[in-house]
């Protein structure tokens, strides 16, 4: 009988007789090693090739092996042009990105000066970056925007912090008008407690945590307290007061 060289998909070469469609390849179910996972009818014995590792597969002819390489090759080469193609994207946008990521580094420092932990715009910022720079990801208009209101927020915040000014010395009894700016509620192990946030006329911040609620919102009066602490919150200079009495 006349035999012809025939080709499996991996490219080991069979003789077989002319008219043969099949050869034997590698069982792409076991890989070749004629085992699987554990099932109750075959036990660890692959299905696929009967624990032989083999299995019959299309064979090619010469031509067709050939014809076979080349459409390989052909898929190979594209594949390695489409991600030379996305690497180069991706270093241009990183190129782009590049002053971006240094006002953000920028701004970052700026908001952690003299700050203890960071904050919820820092978190943000630092989210933004490494987002930007692990997916290789152009920032939009609107985070080059975001970052700017940041940093100009903080500055302004820091300019008008700088205005403010601690009260008396700490220890000392006061007195003065205050009015309630904001008031806080919450509870704790103790029961009730308020934080109130207060002014005088000249803008100075003042600040009370504890069981009695002094003043509603908006509420002004003659307050006779004394200084606990001098403290600074995001800038402004607070007077931590205790022990107050509404005259
Ligand atoms: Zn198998």
């Amino acid at each position: 009988m006349e035999k012809i060289k025939m080709y499996n998909r991996e490219g080991d070469v069979y003789l077989v007789p002319v008219g043969t469609k099949k050869v034997p390849s590698t069982c792409y179910r076991c890989g070749g090693c004629g085992e699987y996972s554990y099932n109750q009818i075959d036990g660890t014995v692959c299905y696929g090739c009967n624990g032989s590792g083999k299995r019959l597969g299309k064979g090619y002819t010469e031509k067709q092996w050939q014809a076979r390489q080349k459409r390989e090759e052909a898929k190979r080469r594209k594949a390695e042009e489409a991600s030379r193609k996305k690497e180069a994207e991706r270093l241009e946008i990183r190129k782009a990105n590049a002053p971006v990521d240094d006002r953000i580094i920028e701004v970052v420092e700026l908001l952690m000066e003299g700050a203890s932990s960071p904050s919820k715009s820092v978190r943000l910022l630092t989210d933004m970056l490494s987002r930007a720079r692990t997916l290789s990801r152009p920032y939009t208009q609107k985070q080059k925007d975001l970052v700017e209101k940041i940093a100009s927020d903080h500055l302004k915040l820091k300019e008008e912090g700088a205005k403010t000014s601690h009260v008396g010395e700490i220890g000392q009894r006061m007195e003065r008008e205050l009015t309630c700016k904001r008031v806080y509620e919450g509870t704790s192990h103790y029961g009730l407690f308020v934080i109130l946030t207060l002014e005088d006329s000249e803008g100075n911040t003042f600040v009370y945590k504890g069981s009695k609620p002094l003043l509603a919102k908006d509420e002004s009066a003659v307050i006779t307290f004394t200084v606990k602490a001098h403290e600074t919150f995001r800038e402004v200079k607070q007077t931590i007061i205790n022990r107050p009495k509404v005259k």
